[in-house]
């Protein structure tokens, strides 16, 4: 596919840096939906998929543009695959600024709540690729791991200071970009997608 521009349609700063250096290779401009003044599209959907669409639809229908969408989540075993779909909401407070210093808490006291210990866990991330007059494509990752409870690293975003993914003893947050691409939700689901491209 001959493509070298791509809206991202997040405005989420951890994510457009992840995605900028899985796209840097090729030689794809990657413009953030911020700084193309374009609106947040609300996630309505209930599941990953229907968010994805419905963002990367939005977008490509107002920029006539390809856009790429990623929804993604961190979905808990013992809290029956909560916060999921609603992970980035799970970090807001009243007034819907977000702060993930205060989510991993609340899903640490969560999870004490419960009296499980297995904190088994995984993130999912989905892909939506819209090209005007094509047929939307969709790309899914997933990585397994747990939940610990002594935060670690300085790396990442989100919730990757207590997440230990599977065959690993450090969390997302002591991972180089380079390494976390390797192995995580957003990274499988890239590997599939660039194979569009060649
Ligand atoms: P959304 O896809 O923008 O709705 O938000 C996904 C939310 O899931 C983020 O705000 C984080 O809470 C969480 N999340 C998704 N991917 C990651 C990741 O790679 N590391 C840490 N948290 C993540």
């Amino acid at each position: 596919m001959n493509i070298n521009k791509i809206v991202v349609a997040s405005h989420n700063q951890g994510k457009i840096k992840e995605i900028d250096a899985m796209l840097a290779p090729f030689n794809i401009e990657v413009l953030s939906a911020a700084e193309l003044n374009l609106p947040d599209v609300e996630e309505t959907g209930t599941t990953f998929e229907e968010n994805a669409r419905l963002k990367a639809d939005t977008l490509c229908r107002l920029t006539r543009l390809a856009c790429l969408a990623d929804d993604s989540g961190l979905c808990v075993d013992a809290l029956g695959g909560r916060p999921g779909v609603y992970s980035a909401r799970y970090a807001e407070d009243a007034s819907g600024n977000r702060d993930f210093d205060k989510a991993i808490e609340r899903l640490i006291g969560e999870l004490r709540k419960t009296g499980n210990d297995d904190w088994s866990a995984h993130f999912s991330c989905v892909l939506a690729f819209a090209v005007p007059n094509q047929e939307t494509q969709i790309f899914e990752g997933r990585v397994d791991g747990k939940i610990v409870l002594e935060r670690s690293g300085d790396k990442g975003f989100g919730f990757d200071p207590v997440f230990m993914p599977e065959g690993f003893d450090k969390t997302f947050a002591n991972f180089t970009k380079e390494e976390k691409a390797a192995v995580s939700h957003r990274g499988r689901a890239f590997q599939k997608f660039v194979k569009i491209f060649g």
